[in-house]
């Protein structure tokens, strides 16, 4: 019989772990479930955190910068290039221009001085006949200062002057001036410019032909060159851009704009005009085109060209200053509207990324609540895109974790429940054959029974528990609050631990305070909270350790600590605490006997009733648990 007892008792008390591992087994499903949402929160964390932002920042700010200033760079450099081309398209026109006004001035000049005469006139035109021809010119075209008709032999026939009003000057012999040489043999010519008080002025000399083309004489003149200088004088460019008009030998002519340079001054030695000179064009194009000019107006724009058939030289330059007063405006204008539009975006980036990240947050939040286990938390994300697909995914999940755990609780519950008769049941048959209602109990008996009345009354202490956290997560437990003295409950947990601290011979103490300690609390509740904390003082201390119940107030609440020097806790244990379930691993722990739910329930309880718990501990030299209930408010009413 004795034989047969022991294995029969190791199998109940092996039914009593099995029940426990069975309702460990969906409680560890659940953890591992929210070990799965704890992953899913953090990935949510990771991407809706700060990083998110900044990156979603930095892409809206790169992807609105970058084209504008993209944009605006090619702009301007185009627009640069456009100006560029404006400025020395519009000299060389001015330049053009003013090359036409001239060429056409010596052409009409030269047009007149070729005369032509009647066919039967074989040798000189008669004396009589040229002064009036002369005094005819004189009258017609104000250009001429002086004319003379010079014979073939090179003298000077008859001679006009405008300045001595027709009165005779002397006739000279001119046979070997260039001017006669190169007219008797054909050709139309133009001398150098000679500069005078009065102006410049070029002497020109023409064939005088009769009808068969035969040379017969030769016409020469003082040209005066008052309209080619009008004619520079009066170009405009810009504001203060100027034309300057030299001689074949680089010597100024003339000059537009308010400053003039001194009549036949050589320029001969300025880099550009001897490149004009040489025959060069300068289009005002190149970066040689822009430079500090000789003439002190500082940095200008210049184009040149010669006169072809003079060889003069004619050069346009343009103040930068003024050339590009324009495009510095335009340049100025996109410059602010680039950096208007970046500000902007800069400043109202973050509300776009806010209204991006806004679905991922209430991701982020969902899954937080579910997290500390708040399955009834749903997300409303309207973005009709992938987001609000995740939401309602979210949301599935969320109602589904819901239904699970109701189910879950439902049947711990009922099971727990119907465990509770026939648990109760054995112990009351149990306590019953000790009392000996059923005849003597041998000692043997009691050998073989106490084991059993031990599992029983553990067994009763798990369904309990179980039942307390079932009652929980339903919304079951009642907690009322009143103001009551926390010294009196201590009082009778003490009395009462007591039993539990001698015969481990620890010494169990309560600093109590003098005056009243109110706080409001659930008297019934109070008494197992703080009975938890005490026997597991007792239960995880060593023979002849100690446990210290102390206050602390603070404003508006009442501290307790409950501390002893007994086993400690590890570090890695540390971070469970308080879970479903969990016992502390070291070897020590585990030969205690307990649930793993007593402080889960304390916990609650303590946070239901308005306060919160905390501890410290170092393993191998104790643990000290602490908690905080709101104290009652002062009554100054009186
Ligand atoms: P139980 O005591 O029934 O195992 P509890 O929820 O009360 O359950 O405690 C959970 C675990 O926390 C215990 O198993 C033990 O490992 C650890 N623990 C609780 N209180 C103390 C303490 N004062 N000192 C050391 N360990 C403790």
């Amino acid at each position: 019989m004795s034989l047969r007892a022991t294995p029969s008792l190791a199998r109940e008390s092996e039914a009593i772990q099995w029940f426990s591992g069975l309702l460990r087994r969906p409680a560890a499903g659940l953890l591992a479930m929210t070990e799965e949402t704890n992953m899913f929160s953090r990935v949510l964390k990771l991407i809706s955190g700060s990083p998110l932002r900044n990156k979603i920042l930095l892409l809206l700010i790169v992807l609105s910068a970058a084209p504008i200033l993209f944009l605006g760079g090619i702009t301007l450099y185009l627009l640069d290039l456009a100006h560029r081309r404006d400025v020395a398209a519009l000299e060389v026109q001015l330049i053009d221009q003013k090359i036409e006004e001239i060429e056409k001035f010596l052409a009409d000049t030269a047009g007149i001085l070729e005369l032509r005469v009647g066919f039967e006139q074989k040798s000189e035109i008669e004396l009589s006949q040229q002064r009036f021809i002369l005094d005819g010119l004189l009258e017609e075209n104000r250009a001429f200062e002086e004319l003379a008709f010079i014979g073939r032999d090179g003298r000077e026939t008859a001679k006009r002057a405008r300045t001595e009003s027709g009165a005779p000057t002397s006739l000279e012999d001119v046979s070997r001036l260039g001017y006669f040489v190169s007219a008797i043999r054909g050709d139309n010519f133009i001398g150098d410019v000679s500069h005078t008080l009065t102006g410049p002025f070029v002497i020109m000399a023409s064939p005088v032909r009769n009808r068969n083309g035969d040379i017969i004489q030769v016409l020469a003149a003082e040209v005066g060159l008052g309209s080619v200088v009008r004619a520079v004088r009066t170009a405009r460019l810009g504001n203060s851009g100027s034309v300057i008009l030299a001689d074949q030998n680089g010597d100024f002519i003339a000059q537009s704009g308010a400053k003039s340079l001194a009549h036949g001054m050589p320029l001969g030695g300025w880099s550009r005009m001897k490149r004009i000179l040489g025959g060069e064009v300068l289009t005002g194009l190149e970066a040689r085109d822009r430079y500090r000019s000789p003439s002190g107006v500082g940095d200008v724009v210049g184009a040149g060209k010669r006169v072809p058939t003079i060889g003069w030289a004619i050069l346009a330059e343009w103040p930068l200053d003024d050339a590009d007063a324009v495009i510095r405006d335009v340049r100025g204008q996109i410059v602010t509207f680039a950096l208007f539009v970046i500000v902007a975006v800069v400043l109202l980036a973050p509300l776009f990324a806010r209204r991006l990240l806004m679905p991922i947050r209430a991701l982020k939040e969902g899954t937080e609540a579910i997290e500390r286990g708040d399955f009834s938390q749903r997300v409303d994300i309207k973005t009709r895109d992938e987001l609000a697909q995740l939401g309602s995914a979210f949301n599935r999940m969320a109602e589904g974790l819901r239904r699970l755990q109701e189910l879950k609780n439902e049947f711990v519950f009922i099971a727990a429940h119907e465990l509770r008769a026939p648990v109760t049941a054995i112990r009351g048959y149990l306590s019953m054959v000790f009392e000996g209602s059923a005849g003597p109990v041998s000692g043997k008996l009691k050998e073989y029974l106490s084991p059993v009345e031990q599992a029983a009354s553990r067994l009763a202490r798990l369904v309990d528990d179980i039942l307390e956290i079932a009652r929980s997560e339903a919304g079951r437990i009642k907690i009322q609050v009143f103001a009551l003295d926390i010294r009196e409950s201590i009082r009778a947990v003490v009395s009462e631990a007591n039993a539990l601290a001698v015969p481990k011979k620890i010494m169990l103490s309560y600093d109590r305070p003098k005056d009243i300690l109110l706080v409001l609390a659930d008297t019934v509740r109070i008494k197992e909270v703080l009975m938890n904390f005490v026997s597991n003082a007792i239960k995880y201390n060593n023979e002849g350790g100690w446990v210290k119940i102390y206050h602390e107030s603070e404003d508006g609440r009442v501290i307790t600590h409950v501390e002893d020097n007994g086993l400690g806790l590890s570090k890695d244990d540390q971070e469970h605490l308080f879970q479903k379930f969990f016992r502390a691993t070291s070897a020590k722990t585990q030969m205690i006997e307990g649930t793993g739910l007593g402080l889960f329930i304390t916990k609650e309880l303590i946070e239901k009733m308005g306060g919160t718990v905390w501890f410290r501990s170092e393993e191998g030299r104790g643990t000290r648990f602490s908690f905080s209930l709101p104290s009652p408010p002062i009554n100054s009413g009186g």
